[in-house]
């Protein structure tokens, strides 16, 4: 089935490596436009400029912290201005704090509190008044199986995570009067940077592949190993895609069958 997302725009934050790369990836291989954004725009552009893309879809890169708000307002912007409009928004820039609750600093929890909010918050802001010009406007926070699973050994990112689905809800409700759907990916644990830095940071003796497969495992994946990128930018798309128009406030796990509530 098209997709129907030739010709649309969409920003992608964190676009330089793992999730969003794939994201944009599968985007430019359905002939959509890129907005991309992270903070290291060397390695942004170095990753972007990999990308086969159909000759219609453009790219457009900026440097920014999603937690700086005029900063995103300005991303948003000149990538709208440049791109002529915009259609999607993929909140997916980020990253983890494996600490337990005793090992969490209050300047910790806040960080991861103020990461997983206004990393959505200050992109949707800056993004409404395009999508309310878009013919079918969507967002696609990216999430975690732990919002509603927490883990001990992420305290804090568990509880920031529950806090970032719970307003995926509200936005959902608040944006569908003007046509803009809000749904979020949940995932479980994909192989991209975040866990090649751990594996790199621990001391272990073992090659990626068996790391992995313990960390299944360990983990209790049925389908007994990590998630690759590309297998997470497949349902971001479908839930971008003007065929999903009857989707909003709905969260999907892609974890492997990790989840364990019904
Ligand atoms: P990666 O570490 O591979 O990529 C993270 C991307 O986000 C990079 O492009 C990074 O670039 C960018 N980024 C980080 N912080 C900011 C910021 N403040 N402003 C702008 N860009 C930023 O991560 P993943 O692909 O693994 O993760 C993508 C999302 O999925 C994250 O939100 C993560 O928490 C979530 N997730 C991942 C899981 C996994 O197992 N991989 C599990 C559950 C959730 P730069 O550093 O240059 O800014």
């Amino acid at each position: 089935m098209d997709l129907a997302l030739a010709g649309k725009t969409v920003v992608v934050t964190g676009a330089s490596s793992g999730v969003g790369l794939a994201t944009a990836k599968a985007l430019l291989a359905e002939g959509a436009h890129v907005a991309a954004c992270a903070r290291d725009k060397t390695r942004l552009a170095a990753a972007l400029a990999t990308l086969p893309k159909t000759d219609k879809a453009r790219v457009f890169t900026a440097a920014c912290d999603v937690l700086d708000a005029d900063a995103v307002a300005s991303f948003v912007d000149t990538a709208a201005a440049d791109l002529g409009g915009i259609d999607g928004v993929v909140n997916n820039a980020g990253r983890s704090l494996l600490a337990r609750i005793e090992e969490t600093s209050d300047a910790q929890w806040r960080a991861e509190l103020e990461l997983k909010i206004f990393s959505v918050l200050h992109v949707v802001r800056a993004a409404e008044h395009h999508l309310r010009r878009s013919t079918a406007p969507a967002v696609v926070n990216v999430n975690a199986i732990l919002s509603r699973q927490p883990e001990s050994k992420l305290a804090a990112t568990s509880a920031a995570r529950a806090a970032l689905l719970n307003l995926s809800k509200t936005l959902a409700a608040e944006l569908a009067p003007c046509g803009i759907r809000v749904n979020s990916v949940c995932l479980g644990l994909v192989d991209t940077g975040q866990w090649r830095r751990r594996y790199e940071d621990s001391d272990t003796n073992l090659t990626w592949d068996d790391w992995t497969a313990e960390l299944a495992r360990d983990r209790g994946i049925p389908l007994g190993r990590l998630g690759t990128a590309d297998e997470v930018a497949f349902p971001i798309l479908a839930l971008l895609s003007p065929r999903a128009s009857y989707i909003t406030g709905s969260a999907i796990d892609v974890g492997g069958g990790v989840a364990r509530y019904v």
